[in-house]
């Protein structure tokens, strides 16, 4: 069996030169001996894995000093927990954006520890567009607001971020870190989980401004402190470390690659090939309002569920597999991470016109 095409929006696809690096370094790690997985996490040669990986990411986004870089585990879905009880104290106040259902779960988590409001929401049209906001739809006394970056479900995207003053801004970015370069600074905390588009899953990666470290609530479970996890150097126990030496690749993959700008160049490429079939195509419809399209999740239709149907599994037995939208959607989506060739969307296009003329 060749290589499909995996347009599956997490675990997603990933660069085959990396996978072919860790195949060729699985059973014996450098001079080590041992795979990485055999490692222990404070020896020298994993120590080494854990300060490129930083360095390399702190590189990559330009990471201000004042920021920690952590590798965290329970997914992002543990930080929806994790955020409200290390962040949600000084008023016990905070703002949520609701964007998406990962926004909403995160929203939900969050009303068990504080006073938590959502300033804004997109669900009156099934989060098709970024709601529009200004510093007067936050209350001045919360102590931080929330967003998720990147709408992996319905395909939309921060292009502007909102104005929170000097209110720390906490964003979950999972699906689209590291596709284009992000200022940390304008954030308190930047946080993703990485199979969607940086490694396998079992790894988060967090990056938080350090004067915000140290404040959580009393009952924070350990594991779930930052200030515990940045003192100890994401070595409070025993990390995720194949998943952080896989992340590492990834990150070294990136720099030889041209780093974020050239990454974000070739995804606008990507995104621009299906995005002008789609609004040309007299079959399949783009669902996400123009300008706040995602460059990494692209959901769209045609609006009768046998030719849906048809289309998605004809798209898998020619190579293109995990074409079907999110189950509470519908509909298809295509997930064009980092690892997807441009050859990848461009075949795809190439298919669906032909699926289209075969159809209309
Ligand atoms: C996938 C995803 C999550 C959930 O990630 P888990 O690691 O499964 O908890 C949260 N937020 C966003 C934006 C996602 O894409």
């Amino acid at each position: 069996m060749e290589r499909v095409y995996n347009f599956s929006a997490g675990p997603a696809t990933l660069p085959l030169e990396v996978l072919e690096q860790a195949a060729s370094e699985m059973t014996n790690y450098g001079e080590s001996g041992m795979s990485v997985m055999e490692m222990s996490h404070r020896s020298k040669d994993f120590e080494d894995i854990l300060e490129k990986a930083k360095s390399d990411l702190k590189e990559l986004l330009n990471i201000p000093d004042n920021y920690v870089i952590l590798f965290l585990q329970g997914g992002a879905s543990a930080q929806f927990s994790a955020i409200p009880l290390n962040f949600m104290n000084k008023n016990n106040k905070a703002d949520y954006i609701i964007t998406g259902q990962w926004a909403k779960k995160a929203f939900e988590e969050a009303q068990k520890y504080g006073d938590v409001k959502a300033a804004a929401s997109s669900e009156d049209k099934t989060y098709s567009y970024i709601p529009k906001t200004t510093n007067e739809d936050f209350r001045d006394d919360i102590d931080y607001v929330y967003i998720t970056g990147n709408n992996t479900i319905y395909g939309t995207k921060y292009n502007e971020l909102p104005d929170t003053g000097d209110i720390p801004l906490i964003a979950d970015y999972s699906s689209s870190f590291l596709s284009e370069p992000l200022d940390i600074s304008k954030f308190g905390m930047v946080y993703a989980g990485a199979q969607k588009n940086v490694g396998p899953a079992g790894v988060v990666i967090a990056i938080i401004r350090e004067d915000l470290l140290g404040n959580e609530n009393k009952l924070t479970p350990i594991m779930m402190n930052y200030k515990v996890q940045a003192d100890n150097n994401s070595l409070y126990n025993t990390p995720p470390t194949y998943g952080i030496y896989m992340a590492g690749l990834v990150f070294d993959w990136l720099k030889r690659n041209g780093g974020l700008e050239k990454m974000k160049e070739k995804n606008i490429e990507k995104a621009n090939i299906l995005y002008d079939y789609l609004d040309n195509s007299k079959l399949f419809k783009p669902t996400v309002n123009k300008e706040d399209r995602s460059l990494m999740n692209v959901p769209f239709v045609i609006g009768d569920d046998e030719l849906e149907k048809k289309f998605i599994k004809e798209a898998q037995e020619n190579g293109f597999v995990n074409l079907k939208g999110h189950r509470t959607v519908g509909g298809m989506r295509a997930s064009i991470y980092n690892a997807m060739p441009l050859e990848g969307v461009q075949k795809l296009v190439q298919f669906m016109k032909k699926f289209e003329e075969e159809n209309v």
